[in-house]
């Protein structure tokens, strides 16, 4: 069942903290980078925070984590990383986190690349994936192998079409213009990036999307598609991807 309410909470300069609430005002958030975005939430709003999830150490995902569970009493739950220096409760794959308020059943996926130890959390027709999974994009590999993020990602791309992807970053205008310059022909692409862009400038979000929408247009989930596997070089999937991921390391947006 998806939750009655699902928000990204805009914080820092593109994190993006996920609150899920249900009509009784039980409500939890995933990465806070900092608190005070969410303590308004909670306030204007008269949520009563439940729990803390973090996908990964990094500052910009669990600033925040600390003061919110001090000031709410909510549980904190992690990946086994001794980095996130909190009093949490450590999960991994095949474990699940599940809550009677909100209503939650969410299966902990290890997904390794951007960092050793990211999790996402999966479950209620939502995944919460971090810096692993963008919209049209993936995270930046500062400690996993590209065969690492990989396998990651295509776990991530198996689970249901209509699963609602919920992503750490507001990066999407810029992955499309970096997509269309790797699969011209993608017409499901050129359509998301128009999408994307007027989301923007009417100030909207451009998460969530579905699944669906994200195995038709990111280039990370379709090295197997004839145009981008050609365009990369047709090696080994591996090969492909880490060229892939290469090529946007060093893309930067045209000035406009
Ligand atoms: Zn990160
Ligand atoms: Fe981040």
């Amino acid at each position: 069942m998806l939750p009655a309410r699902l928000v990204p909470v805009p914080a820092l300069a593109d994190n993006y903290i996920w609150l899920l609430a249900d009509d009784e005002g039980a409500a939890i958030v995933v990465d806070p980078g900092e608190a005070a975005p969410v303590e308004r939430v909670l306030r204007r709003d008269g949520l009563a925070l439940q729990a803390i999830l973090l996908t990964h150490h990094h500052g910009d995902h669990i600033g925040g984590a600390a003061e919110l569970a001090a000031a709410s009493g909510a549980p904190v739950y992690a990946p086994r990383d001794p980095r996130i220096g909190l009093d949490a409760r450590r999960v991994g794959d095949g474990e699940c986190v599940v809550l009677e308020a909100p209503a939650l059943d969410l299966d902990v996926l290890e997904v390794p690349g951007h960092t050793a130890t990211h999790i996402a959390f999966f479950g209620n027709g939502v995944l919460f994936s971090g810096d692993t999974l963008f919209s049209v994009g993936c995270g930046r590999l500062f400690e996993g192998t590209p065969a690492q993020m990989l396998a990651s990602l295509d776990r991530l791309a198996a689970l249901p079409g209509d699963t609602l992807l919920c992503c750490g970053h507001e990066y999407t205008v810029a992955n499309c213009a970096f997509a269309i310059g790797q699969e011209p022909g993608n017409a499901a692409l050129a359509e998301r990036a128009a999408q994307a862009a007027n989301q923007r400038a009417a100030g909207q979000a451009t998460v969530p999307v579905t699944l669906d929408v994200e195995r038709a247009t990111n280039p990370f989930l379709r090295i197997d598609a004839p145009e981008l596997a050609m365009a990369l070089g047709q090696g080994e999937r591996v090969a492909r991807f880490a060229e892939l991921r290469r090529r946007k390391d060093d893309f930067r947006m045209p000035a406009r």
